[in-house]
């Protein structure tokens, strides 16, 4: 997908790779087995209608997003799928909700009476806090309550039920079990079973097959990055990087010992030094703590020096290289390779993280 770009910093997406490990976790899937894709956060900053459009291209079904914006989007766009919001949505959504043919998550009774004048066609999947803690029917009463109260209510279906694990990326361990127990226990009180059960994220899905029930979903993994530095090592198939970050060198100096570089002259270069200048700087998502991370120039690392700027940073490199050469900042160049996993360390956090800070600022180009 050519798009003009005046400056030259990007982020590249392959779809392909999107597709491929879609396809690689459907192969360990049951047939009857579906496989959500979770879009939310615009994809994890990879590009929600893209991603989303590359999904469905594969058999994906249904599509989990965490807000009702993002559902509309999505329908805006002309994605017709069934569309799942995971997350709280108010009752002044219904009605749309309704219209778009959107699925909500009811996750508590109060937010069921909340909607309780309304009578058009809703579909919702019901959502057990099982031991997350975040949203979800805990008590069995209220789950009581809550199955009662639909039933009075012709214009409700519910099409699936339910939960999310809070350490299913670690080794297994006994607050995954109490939580498959938790939630099996919840399942009982339904007299019906919905169509669609579902406990597993990414982390499950590949660690734990048996838990996979009538769908998955699945999100960090459909992006090619294990759901935790630990799972890295078991995973079952190889997972496939869709996402990285470029740009190029803009300007080239040579610096005399002595010079300083950027705010704060925090940097001072130790002798004559061949300094470069990126176009891309904190508000595109280099942050600031960054300022340790290498980038690659001609399939090497070079450090970053001085104090990452807003749009701009600065690098030294061993020797001259032309305007325009290419820099990697996250991605393959040769043999090197820095990841989105490597940010994260660097950050002390998580890559999702990492994968939700890039800004809109940073065109996403698609390569299919
Ligand atoms: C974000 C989210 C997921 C996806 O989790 P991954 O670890 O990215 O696979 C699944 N379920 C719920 C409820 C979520 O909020």
């Amino acid at each position: 997908m050519p798009q003009m770009l005046y400056r030259p910093t990007f982020m590249q997406v392959n779809l392909q790779a999107i597709q491929s490990n879609i396809q690689q976790m459907q192969q360990m899937l049951p047939v009857n087995t579906e496989l959500i894709a979770v879009v939310k956060a615009n994809a994890y900053g990879h590009g929600d209608i893209e991603v989303a459009k590359a999904a469905l291209q594969v058999g994906v079904t249904i599509l989990a997003v965490a807000t009702p914006e993002e559902a509309i989007r999505l329908r805006e766009a002309g994605v017709s799928a069934d569309i799942l919001v995971i997350g709280a949505s108010p009752a002044s959504f219904v009605p749309v909700a309704s219209e778009q043919k959107i699925t909500l998550t009811a996750y508590s009774l109060e937010w069921l009476q909340s909607i309780n004048q309304f009578d058009q066609p809703l579909k919702i999947h019901i959502k057990i806090d099982s031991g997350m803690g975040r949203i979800g029917f805990v008590d069995e009463d209220e789950l009581k309550h809550a199955l009662a109260f639909i039933k009075t209510k012709e214009w409700l279906e519910v099409t699936g039920v339910f939960t999310h694990f809070a350490t299913a990326d670690e080794a297994l361990n006994k607050h995954y079990e109490e939580q498959v127990e938790n939630f099996q226990c919840m399942l009982s009180l339904f007299h019906e079973k919905p169509r669609i059960v579902h406990t597993s994220n990414s982390a499950a899905a590949l660690q734990y097959p048996e838990q996979n029930l009538d769908a998955i979903r699945f999100g960090i993994s459909m992006y090619g990055v294990a759901p935790s530095p630990w799972l890295s090592d078991y995973l079952p198939f190889p997972l496939e990087k869709a996402l990285s970050l470029h740009t190029e060198v803009v300007h080239v100096k040579k610096v005399k010992k002595g010079t300083s570089i950027g705010y704060g002259a925090v940097y001072t270069a130790e002798e004559d030094e061949w300094i470069a200048t990126l176009p891309i700087g904190y508000a595109d998502g280099l942050l600031r703590k960054l300022h340790k991370q290498t980038v690659l120039v001609k399939g090497k690392r070079v450090p970053i020096v001085g104090k990452i700027c807003m749009d701009q940073c600065m690098i030294r490199l061993e020797e001259p290289v032309p305007i325009g050469e290419k820099v990697v900042l996250i991605g393959k160049q040769e043999a090197e390779e820095i990841t989105v996993e490597e940010w994260a360390k660097t950050l002390e956090t998580i890559p999702y993280e990492i994968c939700c800070m890039f800004s809109n600022r940073i065109p996403r180009l698609y390569s299919e």
